[in-house]
């Protein structure tokens, strides 16, 4: 049988990626929408042949606890909403996935990690860079050793944040999400780590922010961070909100240099391979969103381990927190030895 998932919050995310995802899952499948416009709501279950019952307002959501139809609850709303609904659903006895970032602060992705413990569900973050071929690929070649020491990994993660755009809007208010760190920047943080496969111990960073640019009232609009890690690999990345859309990462290792450029987009990603092996591989795509509900479905089902677990989002809150402290402070080093260690790569 396969795994239902209720949907929560009819965005962007939501209707360009996710609910048309469904088609190419095969572990997977759309159980219900959760919505606070019941007749956006309403059409998209008519269109995905959903029953009428299968539609939650925000007020009727605890109510999802007595659907069996429900297995999985995905939260794709915005940031600041990521913990209470992923708590309610937790205590409804369901699964969650929630979408990165976990949360907007530690004390909520610990309350999240905490509900999740006492229900005895599972949480898994929305990472889906982490079951994309291109990415896994770079994974597999670092780990193989064939490259020889890993010294430096480079990532540039940003674009132009559109005020006029409602999901941009609430990405623009630093107590609902916290700007480009938290939406576009995490890839880099969370892509050095698994990448390396170790977590930095130390953290500098430095921010600017153009004050007459009236999208930046309220976060920063560029920020540039290096982090040390245990193998004396560094890391480096930049992250904005106004620089053209770019998410990309290179590696520089002894023996070889990885670029993906794009690295981390929907579709189009583009690993290179330079130093002594320079090559291109072809690259399989994937639906990542059908690909990372299939995962929860069949981790739900024991059928996979969990890979991007809740303590995952929570070492990136932790790093991008590091990351403002030590730009807040000028770009003092900021220790972050904080006890996470990895679980298994996908
Ligand atoms: P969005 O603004 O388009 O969608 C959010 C939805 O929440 C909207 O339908 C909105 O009506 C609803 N909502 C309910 N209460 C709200 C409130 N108080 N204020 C504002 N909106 C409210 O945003 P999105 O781009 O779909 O992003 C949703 C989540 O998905 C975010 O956490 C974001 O970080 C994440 N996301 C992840 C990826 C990825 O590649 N994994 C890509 C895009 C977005």
């Amino acid at each position: 049988a396969t795994v239902g998932v209720a949907v929560v919050g009819l965005g962007k995310l939501s209707l360009n990626q996710i609910i048309p995802g469904f088609r190419n899952c095969r572990s997977a499948r759309l159980a219900a929408v959760v919505s606070g416009h019941p007749e956006k709501a309403h059409r998209i279950a008519e269109e995905q042949k959903l029953s009428p019952r299968s539609v939650y307002t925000y007020a009727d959501y605890d109510r999802i606890a007595s659907d069996p139809n429900i297995d999985v609850v995905y939260i794709v709303l915005p940031n600041f909403m990521h913990a209470e609904y992923t708590i309610r659903a937790l205590k409804a006895g369901k699964h969650v996935l929630c979408e990165k970032p976990m949360a907007t602060t530690i004390g909520d992705a610990e309350r999240m990690i905490a509900a999740a413990r006492t229900a005895n569900r599972h949480l898994m973050i929305a990472y889906r860079c982490h079951y994309e071929p291109l990415n896994l690929a770079g994974m597999r070649l670092l780990r193989s050793g064939e490259l020889g020491k890993t010294r430096v990994v480079s990532t540039v993660m940003g674009r132009q944040a559109d005020p006029s755009d409602p999901s941009d809007a609430w990405r623009l208010d630093m107590m609902k999400s916290g700007g480009a760190l938290t939406d576009m920047g995490i890839y880099g943080v969370n892509g050095a780590r698994y990448l390396l496969n170790e977590e930095p111990t130390e953290i500098q960073a430095w921010s600017q922010t153009d004050k007459s640019d009236p999208r930046f009232r309220d976060v920063v609009d560029l920020y540039s961070w290096q982090a040390r890690f245990p193998s004396g690999a560094i890391a480096t990345g930049s992250t904005s909100f106004n620089y053209a859309a770019t998410m990309s990462w290179e590696v520089q290792s002894e023996n070889g240099k990885i670029t993906a450029d794009p690295g981390c987009f929907y579709s189009g990603n583009r690993l290179t391979l330079g130093g002594t092996k320079v090559a291109t591989p072809e690259i399989r795509e994937i639906d990542q969103f059908a690909r990372e509900m299939d995962w929860i479905a069949d981790v739900v089902r024991g059928k996979a381990p969990m890979v991007s677990t809740a303590e995952e989002g929570l070492q990136d809150m932790r790093l991008m927190m590091a990351i403002m402290e030590s730009a807040a402070k000028g770009g003092a080093s900021v220790a972050t030895n904080y006890g996470f260690r990895r679980p298994v790569d996908p």
